[in-house]
């Protein structure tokens, strides 16, 4: 899996920290999404598509190997 982040589309929420936070982080300078590993472990997967589909803003997407 490799994960992609568009920060110009994220909004702050946190939804995806709260989420994945071994996977995502937020800016500490606006709250933007800080994208921490882009090839997240196996047992770390279902976390992220959890957070794909919390995430408000669509900025959040999965490329399944
Ligand atoms: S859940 Fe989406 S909008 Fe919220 S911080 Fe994460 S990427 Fe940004």
């Amino acid at each position: 899996m490799r994960v992609v982040v568009d920060s110009d589309k994220c909004c702050g929420s946190g939804q995806c920290v709260l989420t994945a936070p071994d996977v995502f982080d937020q800016r500490d300078e606006d709250g933007t999404v800080l994208l921490l590993d882009a090839e997240p472990p196996a047992e770390l997967h279902e976390a992220v598509r959890q957070a794909v589909t919390l995430c408000p803003s669509s900025a959040i997407s999965v490329v399944e190997d």
